[in-house]
């Protein structure tokens, strides 16, 4: 029999808890009625300050498709529970509806602390919880005016690195003598100071906020030693509160310091209602991390499926996150409160770091410890709190996470403790089902799937299990692609044969050979089909054409952001008549014509570049197309002219061989018709310039880019560009997407910036110089060929009888064009053959 689950909350904990209970409640005994207050629905609060970074709320959301077409899932955006009758088992609602249950859910989360200073409730006084906060603050904001931020915790410090994304000039008020008070001690509370300090930030600690002033609206705030801010802006970060109105309304019992009092199964003191996440006081403890909620919220789903008991097995509250660019974090017995803790303490203040251990009276045991400027040791060290130290203590806070590894830890210690993955869990997913990387790992056991804190150990115990991640291109050559890519730029090796003999061995294969052919032609070492060079590239690059399923080409002129005459236009038709071509718009905004034999191929090129076309490198690893928006000459939303920008781009990056297809776009305003973030790079217009995103894809999964840098000029556009795809051409594997690039990178977007924006490499220029060599030394493949007999000779197809064409070949008609006819022949396998899209 079906029964009815009603949730009371669509946050992060609610969320988990139907997601679990769908994917375990095969024989669909809960039909599952969700109740949210919030517009829309769950999303990543941990992660909701990247809503000011770049990310939309349709990234941050956690909905899945099929979770909101699942029939057996009723979700109610905008409806608040508004009371409980026990008696009736009923739930009424902010709609005025009275929904029946046979187990209720409490779901609700938290709600900001708002301190009751005077002028606590004018306008301009904000909290930082939501989307539709945001939203609020960022309306707010007014650039370059001081704005500040009540509290100087995770939050706060994550709501003043918000104000300052928008352009503010943010202070930190906190009462406390340190910043994150509870995460961090004195000396690491020193250095954070220090490093936010040095990125801009006003720090007041140990001041209390005595006022906020203003008529109707906030104009300054005053601390209690007299200091008086200037500002429009104040944002409340001082703590959260347990969401339990419903308690007194349906007579449950509350904690002594608010939230839903539940036993460790949160039950709470009626029949049939639980309470989970941060609503929830676990025998009279809320817990304020997610991690904690999502394991309330798998035990609840354990005992709605009569699973098991679904205890709560208590809460770690370690954290490790990246504050306006610095790592924290703290684990374990972080303060040293043990009886008889010992501390170790590593400060190095020239770098910036501060690292503490703490230890158990002997010294062989480890409680805790706090990280500031560089963690990353913690994802070794967490998982061995109350654990015997594998290595001495200063071997383990030396920077980069001391000399041990993945073989130290025990197998029960938790290596994910967002969604609580033990060692022993992950190593037998490797070695059960056969996984071989961390996508797949998470994919498994949901390790790495939250905070991502964990994932650097992934990869040590995919090492451990034996897992090779041999970094050799192929069994020739035991450097990867980013090695021999330094070998041939550094030595200037022109050619596969010299480089083979030098630096592999035997005579390679079809791995090695297009992957050296795509480096010897990003470094701009002639013709892709020059002499030896020819006989390295697949059969699409062969014949610079795409192969179709008929064994046909097809032919993709580069119309540059999209943008084409009409005398071109008509060319185009012409030639597509005269030789019976199929014609197709792109997603890419140009013409593909299909259906030309190979010897057809030259002769039509003839006459595209006579016409002023040239190759579209639509069959090549290289820069497909720059789409654009029309842009502000006749939108008349646009901000930027994105047609010349796409333009501009395009013509810079034709031809440029990479790892894998490059795709581009430019909108000329927020609104994004040209999809750019569908793109490996996009461009958005601003007012006051352009905002450039890196790393998106569509195909099989899709990946929105994000933001790498903002308000750009033309000419720091272009130089950022250059750095990007340069570095990705010089870094990136074979065949990887700059999205997958992305992902792979340690440090992913934020080492990116760091190397492309703020230059940490001190690359920048050499990047940019081997970008403008390419530029410099750009020529139409296409044209190249038909100035060329010895490579015109190769376009036959039958070597024995150049003028024959293919009799196998052969088509039908079909809404006025032609598709090819029924294949005769077996399909042509082509390595690495793209659809074209
Ligand atoms: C900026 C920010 C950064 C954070 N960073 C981290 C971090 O790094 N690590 C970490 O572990 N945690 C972090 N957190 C905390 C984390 O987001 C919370 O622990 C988590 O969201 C709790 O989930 P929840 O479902 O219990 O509550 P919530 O996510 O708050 O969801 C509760 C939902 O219930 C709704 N609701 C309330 N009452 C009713 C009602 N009567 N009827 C219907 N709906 C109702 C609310 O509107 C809300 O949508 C962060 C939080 C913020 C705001
Ligand atoms: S993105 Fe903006 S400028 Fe471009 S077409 Fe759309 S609305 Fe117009």
């Amino acid at each position: 029999m079906t029964r009815t689950l009603v949730v009371v909350g669509h946050g992060m904990v609610g969320h988990r808890l139907v997601e679990t209970l769908r994917e375990r409640d095969a024989d669909n005994t809960w039909r599952i009625v969700v109740l949210g207050e919030e517009p829309r629905a769950a999303y990543d609060r941990v992660a909701l300050s990247s809503y000011l970074d770049g990310k939309s709320a349709e990234d941050l959301s956690l909905a899945s498709h099929e979770l909101l077409d699942d029939p057996m899932v009723d979700l109610r955006l905008n409806t608040a529970a508004t009371g409980i009758d026990r008696t009736a088992r009923t739930v009424s609602t902010s709609d005025g509806s009275g929904l029946p249950y046979d187990a209720l859910v409490l779901a609700t989360g938290s709600r900001p602390f708002v301190p009751p200073v005077p002028g606590h409730d004018l306008d301009g006084c904000f909290v930082y919880r939501t989307i539709e906060d945001l939203d609020d603050i960022r309306a707010a904001a007014t650039e370059g005016e001081p704005g500040v931020v009540i509290g100087g915790g995770l939050l706060g410090l994550e709501a003043a690195n918000a104000l300052r994304l928008l352009g503010m000039r943010a202070h930190v008020v906190e009462m406390a003598p340190r910043l994150m008070p509870l995460q961090v001690d004195e000396g690491g509370g020193q250095v954070l100071s220090r490093l936010v300090g040095d990125l801009g930030l006003t720090i007041h600690c140990g001041a209390a906020t005595k006022s906020i002033d203003g008529e109707d609206r906030v104009r300054s705030v005053t601390l209690a030693d007299g200091t008086v801010i200037d500002t429009g802006v104040v944002v409340f970060s001082a703590g959260v509160r347990p969401r339990d109105e419903l308690a007194q309304l349906a007579g449950l019992e509350r904690a002594e310091r608010g939230g839903f009092l539940v036993d460790e199964g949160c039950r709470t003191s009626a029949e049939n209602i639980w309470a989970i996440g941060e609503c929830a006081a676990v025998d009279g403890r809320c817990y304020g991390l997610v991690a904690p909620g999502y394991s309330m919220a798998e035990g609840v789903a354990e005992q709605l499926l009569s699973l098991g008991e679904g205890a709560f097995p208590g809460a770690d509250l370690s954290t490790k996150l990246k504050l306006l660019g610095v790592d924290v974090a703290s684990f374990g017995d972080a303060h040293g409160q043990t009886e008889g803790a010992l501390e170790v303490v590593y400060a190095n203040n020239a770098a910036g770091t501060y690292a503490k251990l703490v230890l158990s009276d002997d010294a062989r045991i480890l409680l805790g410890g706090v990280l500031v400027g560089d963690a990353s040791a913690y994802s070794v060290l967490r998982p061995l709190i109350d654990r015997e130290l594998p290595a001495p203590p200063e071997q383990l806070l030396l920077p980069a996470g001391s000399g041990i590894d993945a073989g130290a830890l025990p197998a029960d210690a938790t290596v994910c403790s967002c969604n609580n993955v033990s060692k022993e869990d992950i190593t037998t997913a490797i070695t059960g089902q056969g996984l071989t990387d961390v996508p797949g790992i998470k994919g498994c056991t949901k390790a790495g799937t939250s905070c991502g804190s964990c994932v650097p150990m992934l990869k040590n115990l995919l090492a451990e299990c034996g897992v090779s991640t041999s970094k050799a291109l192929c069994e020739h050559f035991p450097q990867s692609r980013t090695e021999l890519f330094e070998i041939v730029q550094a030595t200037g090796i022109g050619s596969f044969s010299e480089l083979i003999g030098k630096h592999g061995t035997g005579r390679g294969c079809d791995i090695c050979k297009p992957a050296v052919a795509s480096i010897l032609a990003s470094l701009g070492h002639g013709h892709i089909l020059d002499g030896e060079q020819a006989g390295l590239q697949d059969t699409n690059d062969r014949f610079l054409a795409n192969m179709q399923r008929n064994g046909t080409y097809s032919v993709v002129p580069r119309v540059p952001g999209g943008e084409i005459t009409p005398e071109k236009l008509i060319v185009l038709g012409e030639l597509a008549k005269e030789f019976g071509l199929y014609t197709k718009i792109t997603g890419g905004q140009r013409i593909d014509l299909f259906g030309a034999r190979v010897e057809q191929l030259p002769l039509i090129w003839r006459r595209l570049v006579d016409a002023g076309f040239e190759s579209g490198h639509a069959y090549g690893k290289a820069l497909r197309t720059v789409k654009s928006c029309v842009g502000n000459d006749w939108c008349r939303y646009g901000v930027q002219d994105s047609v010349s920008m796409a333009i501009r781009l395009e013509l810079r990056y034709r031809g440029l061989r990479a790892p894998h297809k490059i795709k581009a776009g430019v909108s000329g305003c927020a609104r994004e018709c040209a999809e750019a973030r569908g793109k490996d790079f996009g461009v958005i217009a601003t007012d006051k310039g352009w905002n450039l995103y890196v790393g998106g894809n569509g195909g099989f999964t899709p990946r929105h880019a994000e933001l790498l840098a903002a308000d750009l000029d033309d000419e720091q556009l272009i130089s950022l560009v250059d750095r990007f795809l340069m570095f990705y051409v010089r870094t990136a594997d074979r065949l990887q997407r700059t999205s997958a690039w992305l992902e792979s990178l340690d440090g992913g977007l934020d080492h990116l910036r760091e190397v492309v924006v703020e230059d940490s490499l001190g690359i920048g220029a050499e990047l940019e110089a081997t970008m403008q060599h390419h530029v410099d030394n750009y020529s139409d493949e296409w044209a190249g060929v038909l100035a060329d007999p010895g490579k015109l000779a190769h376009f036959v197809s039958f070597v024995n009888a150049p003028d024959a064409p293919d009799p196998a070949i052969r088509f039908v008609q079909e809404r006025g064009q032609i598709r090819p006819g029924p294949v005769s022949l077996p399909m042509p396998a082509i390595p690495n053959q793209e659809v074209l899209t």
